[in-house]
């Protein structure tokens, strides 16, 4: 398991990348300086040792009467031998057919020297470099050196000077591997030590970031979004932990608005229970009532139980229709329908409307309006519910023979409008929430029981899709002035 954890870390797998790397490019790196090494010698041993052929050339001449002059050539082979080992002598004709060599003839294993390189050193000046046959092999290079042996100006065959023979390969091969070789390997093993050490470092601070990333974003699985990641630069994995925190405060956001939602959803359905519950109960008492004396029943107590029966209906009907249109308002898909209407006439057929009622409660019915108002832009429907609701209150909490009026002011871009009444007004510690779902102020008159408390809840609601505020102004036996404003059309 540790093993498994150990080969699937990210640290050390790109410790055990770069370690490969470091080791093949250290390979390469060793490779081309000893080749580049190598090349730099030859072309320096070439270009030193460029005129040995051409001295020993002018110096003795090797052919005789047309023969090899062989004791002129032994002269000229040890003479070469003993100013320098490591150089092999070669005659050769003219065609490049090797005559005779400084080494024994059974080493020499190519008897036929192409004449391209020879050419192509004779035409050259001291700044070119060129590889010859090396009798030696039967396919390989060496550095040489090259002159014409002539004879009345005619090239009777060529000196033909391995500059680097079998002896130097020799002595430089045991160098390399007694000297360039264990020093080249141990400066690398030394190089590739430090760079491991210094890279495992490097990478344990960088993969430190992403540890706690790792941390923090486990505990977020297991539903734990208490802990934030500190971000001190802007680099990519700090981004990321920025990325990870936002997403962590919108969760917990979000879970706190599940929460609450959840909370509301379960004080609606209490809520509406309760209130279903009375009338459902009532409605249930009578009729059991009825159809227990059934036949028993004067006609006025039948005539009374079913009028309450009716009005219970009605009332919970009344309920549903209220629940029902704020949830239509409160869906996301919930589209108004704006319109430009007068207001004045719209306020005129609320207060028709409110008529019967308000001469049963000998009250006063006023409205406040500057003549020629222009036109507002709002869903006409729903500004009638807003009004209705706020003048059904007003009566409902107003007491017999007040006043009742609904002023319209007009603003620079706006209509505000006020249904101010002279009732009862609410008390200071009703007025934050007179707005929330089913919430009923503390004052209670006998018409004023049948209150849903969702009334302001809709008004309000519809007043907001409007961009605008339902407000409220009230004290305690003054009376209340409720106010929103409606935009003018543009
Ligand atoms: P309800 O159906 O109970 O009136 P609302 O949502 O319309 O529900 O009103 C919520 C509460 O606000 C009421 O219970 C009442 O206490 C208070 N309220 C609303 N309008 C008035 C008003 N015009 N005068 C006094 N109190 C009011």
């Amino acid at each position: 398991m540790r093993v498994k954890n150990l080969i699937d870390s990210l640290y050390w797998k790109i410790g055990a990348l770069f370690l490969v790397l470091l080791i093949f490019t250290g390979a390469i790196f060793i490779y081309v300086t000893a080749f580049t090494a190598e090349m730099y010698v030859q072309e320096a041993t070439q270009k030193v040792s460029r005129p040995i052929a051409q001295y020993i050339a002018l110096k003795a001449n090797p052919f005789k009467d047309n023969k090899i002059d062989q004791k002129m050539l032994r002269l000229i082979f040890d003479s070469a031998s003993m100013m320098n080992p490591g150089v092999e002598v070669y005659l050769l004709d003219p065609q490049g057919t090797l005559l005779a060599s400084s080494v024994p003839w059974k080493q020499v294993e190519r008897k036929m020297i192409a004449l391209d390189p020879i050419n192509k050193f004779l035409g050259c000046d001291r700044n070119c470099f060129v590889l010859g046959d090396d009798p030696h092999v039967i396919s390989g290079d060496k550095v040489f050196s090259v002159a014409p042996v002539l004879t009345n100006n005619e090239i009777r065959g060529y000196v033909y000077v391995i500059l680097r023979g079998g002896e130097y390969d020799s002595a430089t091969g045991m160098i390399f591997d007694s000297y360039f070789l264990p020093l080249s390997l141990k400066s690398f093993g030394i190089t590739l030590l430090i760079s491991a050490v210094m890279s495992l470092l490097v990478l344990r601070i960088l993969t430190r970031k992403l540890r706690k990333l790792t941390v923090v974003a486990n505990a977020y699985g297991r539903r734990d979004f208490s802990e934030r990641i500190s971000v001190s630069s802007r680099d990519e994995i700090d981004r990321i932990a920025i990325a990870l925190n936002q997403m962590a405060d919108t969760i917990v956001e979000y879970m706190g608005e599940i929460e609450n939602t959840d909370q509301l959803r379960r004080e609606l359905v209490a809520n509406v229970s309760h209130d279903l519950r009375t009338p459902l109960a009532s409605i249930q008492g009578y009729v059991e009532t009825l159809l227990l004396k059934l036949g028993k029943l004067k006609l006025e107590e039948q005539k009374e139980y079913l009028n309450i029966v009716l009005n219970g209906t009605i009332k919970l009907v009344g309920r549903v229709e209220e629940l029902f249109e704020l949830s239509k308002l409160d869906a996301a898909q919930f589209v108004l329908n704006p319109e430009p209407f007068a207001l004045t006439d719209l306020i005129q057929d609320v207060i028709l409307k409110f008529n019967p009622e308000v001469e049963k409660t000998n009250l006063q019915l006023a409205v406040d309006m500057p003549k020629n108002l222009p036109l507002v832009s709002a869903d006409i429907g729903l500004i009638e519910r807003v009004l209705q609701n706020l003048v059904d209150n007003a009566i409902r909490y107003s007491p017999e023979k007040s006043v009742i009026s609904i002023r319209i002011s007009p603003l620079v871009e706006n209509l505000r409008v006020d249904v101010l009444d002279e009732g009862s007004g609410i008390f200071s510690e009703d007025l934050p929430f007179i707005f929330d779902r089913f919430y009923r102020g503390q004052q209670d008159t006998s018409r004023n029981s049948r209150g849903s408390g969702l009334g302001l809840a809709i008004a309000s609601k519809i007043i907001s899709l409007h961009n605008s505020e339902l407000s409220v102004e009230s004290s305690p036996d003054k009376g209340s002035c409720f106010s929103f404003t409606l935009p003018l059309v543009s």
